[in-house]
């Protein structure tokens, strides 16, 4: 059993596979302003198993690529994507996020909840950017410092699990440099993250164990969220997730 399996069953059966909820969703949805009179083409990248796709299949007129590169979860989307009855407004495409499928200035909103951080921010908004119609919006959630300095423990952390984690000024400046004209920003409030993923999560523990018997990895696993949930319960006011709305303009 290797670590993307045990990842793949700790996730699969979650509502969402990161902090977020419907609610901030919707207001990221409200901030982008997007127009309802044609279709848009949207990719939500990183889709996991669809809680962002299917608010935006429920509320927009646009045909939605969601792209993950672990297909289970893009098994449940489907079926949840079903049962909520959007499936036709939903393509699932298993690729990985840094080589996409689609040609030059084609998608309408690239959306991106929790999971730009794999192929590195700036790396992201730039590789992306290519794919957006000119005027297109981009939405992507990212973890960043809400204050200009913090606790020695929590800063040696986050530097370590990711390094290119910053305040979110740089990162509306990193827009700015990149070709984006930044709409909003709003941090994703606490619930997100404890209601919506880590207790959920939390709950999930003791099952995941027992179905891999105690093995060395599981617990592994175990250990380390247990860690993660506790550092963010205890340094809470000094990062969190970062919604960014921003628009393409013309190459700087
Ligand atoms: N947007 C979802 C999932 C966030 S978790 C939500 O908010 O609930 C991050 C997701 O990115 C996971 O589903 C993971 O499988 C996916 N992912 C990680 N690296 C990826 C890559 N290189 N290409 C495509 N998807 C990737």
């Amino acid at each position: 059993m290797d670590e993307l399996e045990l990842l793949i069953d700790l996730h699969k059966d979650a509502e969402r596979q990161g902090p977020g909820s419907d609610e901030m969703t919707l207001q990221a949805l409200e901030m982008a302003c997007l127009g309802r009179d044609k279709p848009l083409h949207i990719a939500d990248i990183g889709c996991g198993t669809g809680a962002s796709t299917r608010v935006l299949a429920q509320v927009l007129n646009a045909q939605i690529t969601a792209i993950d590169f672990l297909q289970p979860f893009l098994d449940v989307l489907e079926r949840k994507a079903k049962e909520a009855g959007v499936a036709q407004a939903i393509s699932p495409l298993c690729v990985s996020m840094d080589d996409l499928p689609f040609a030059p200035e084609t998608l309408d909103v690239i959306w991106s909840e929790g999971a730009i951080y794999n192929l590195g921010f700036e790396k992201g908004i730039r590789e992306w950017r290519s794919y957006l119609k000119p005027n297109g919006v981009l939405v992507a959630s990212e973890i960043s410092w809400l204050t200009s300095t913090r606790p020695t423990e929590i800063e040696q952390h986050w530097q370590g699990a990711y390094p290119e984690i910053d305040t979110v000024s740089a990162k509306l400046a990193q827009l700015e440099a990149n070709g984006y004209s930044p709409l909003g920003y709003f941090v994703l409030p606490e619930s997100c993250w404890l209601e919506h993923y880590y207790r959920p999560m939390m709950e999930r523990f003791a099952g995941l164990l027992d179905a891999h018997e105690h093995s060395a990895a599981a617990v592994a696993l175990v250990e380390a969220e247990k860690q993660e949930i506790a550092l963010y319960e205890k340094y809470k006011a000094y990062y969190g997730y970062g919604m960014y709305i921003a628009r393409k303009v013309a190459a700087p």
